[in-house]
């Protein structure tokens, strides 16, 4: 049995003082005692404030290799175009899934919700401490749905017996209408969550009400995607795909194709708005969903902050995503949360901490074992070292040390 003590005990939802936690020799959770002040033998006293292991709701561990290769604050359309374009000119894919591994391991992060194409990554996934819930990406721009669909079935036939797997939507603007549904029809049976890029530049939105906009431009433009048949076609030169213009954003009109037994994670929502949550609320009050931001990568791909005020004030799940060390220069919770004080003063520590780690597992269905000090479970501690305990905010400087 390990008695820790620090300035504070971080719970999961709320900061306690004078707390001690007390730990069994299995790493469960045995109890939080309260107003503890007198000393007992054997306790361990930390500088800091200990709370549960961090959960990262959206990465991409495959896209590892990507570490500084991409250009910063070119917008998302740039973002993807890089991404392809270096897709078969970069190596060592593989060592660098086991740098991103360890680099979380040691930053406190005990639960990953992490994207897949493939299966370059799921060795590293299985053998590592973190727990992975993977989420393999499908995405029918320039496929047919259905061989799509087909691939990701089979990847999922050969590793559900032995990893946590979905298969999920890359995002609105690359997946059509039959390939979400397909999916959702697949979650309903194998009930899983999804998680999908969600209103990540105003693009998407513009392309779903109108059929146009930069996003539709850059995308269709230059490509006439291999499942365009002529009736799919605008008939121009451009050969467009018109299977967009539903006259409402993106989130509007997707989230109605979703299953409802599903928790879905929406990743970004950087241009999510009050109506977007108002129609989630009013038209799907079944729908069960965790809003994931990644502020550094919004602020590595656009310059752009998610409106964390926005979905904290409609009292919204919100969990915390490093997305891809393409764009992240690293896979460290503290620091997002870090960024999102920086751009909400507001936003309190309790709340930024509760969006580490119990909504994250919430998000991702694993609070029986994360998220939380709570008698039985096993969520990891981390130490947060300098802290500014005047007016309880984190620091340029403040630290994380994984102490289980
Ligand atoms: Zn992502």
């Amino acid at each position: 049995m390990r008695k820790l003590k620090a300035q504070y005990i971080f719970d999961g939802v709320q900061l306690l003082k004078l707390a001690t936690l007390v730990i069994n020799k299995n790493g469960k959770i045995e109890t939080i005692l309260h107003n503890n002040t007198t000393e007992t033998a054997g306790e361990e006293f930390f500088n800091g404030i200990l709370c549960p292991g961090f959960v990262n709701a959206h990465c991409h561990l495959e896209l590892s290799h990507y570490r500084n290769q991409i250009p910063q604050h070119t917008g998302l359309s740039e973002f993807v175009k890089n991404i392809v374009s270096l897709r078969n000119s970069l190596s060592g894919a593989m060592e660098a899934i086991q740098v991103a591994d360890l680099e979380m391991q040691r930053n406190g992060i005990v639960a990953v919700g992490d994207i897949s194409n493939n299966d370059t990554s799921f060795v590293t996934k299985q053998q590592s401490s973190i727990h992975y819930h993977t989420f393999i990406e499908l995405l029918d721009l320039f496929n047919k749905n259905s061989q799509e669909f087909e691939r990701g079935k089979q990847l999922f036939s050969s590793y559900f017996h032995s990893m946590p797997l979905s298969l999920t939507a890359h995002s609105p603007y690359t997946c059509s209408r039959k390939l979400i549904e397909r999916i959702t029809e697949h979650a309903t049976e194998y009930e899983y969550p999804l998680s999908i890029h969600n209103q990540e530049c105003e693009g998407e939105n513009e392309m779903y009400r109108t059929n146009s906009g930069t996003l539709y431009e850059q995308i269709f433009a230059d490509n006439t995607p291999a499942g365009a048949t002529s009736s799919q076609t605008t008939g121009s030169a451009n050969a467009k795909r018109p299977f967009f213009k539903y006259g409402k954003t993106s989130l509007q009109t997707y989230s109605t194709w979703l299953p409802q037994n599903s928790h879905i994670l929406f990743i970004h929502n950087t241009h999510t708005s009050q109506a977007d949550i108002d129609f989630l609320k009013r038209n799907l009050p079944n729908l069960q969903y965790t809003f994931v931001v990644c502020p550094k990568s919004n602020a590595y791909i656009a310059g752009e902050v998610p409106p964390l005020d926005l979905f904290l004030k409609n009292k919204l799940n919100v969990a915390i995503g490093t997305d891809s060390l393409a764009s992240n220069t690293e896979l460290n919770i503290v620091n997002e949360l870090f960024a999102l004080q920086q751009a909400f003063s507001e936003v309190s520590l309790e709340q930024l901490l509760t969006c580490a780690t119990h909504n994250g597992a919430r998000a991702l269905g694993i609070q029986r074992n994360f998220g939380a000090f709570e008698k039985g479970k096993t969520p990891g501690v981390n130490l947060l070292e300098h802290i500014d305990f005047a007016n309880m905010k984190l620091q340029r400087t403040t630290t994380i040390q994984k102490l289980l």
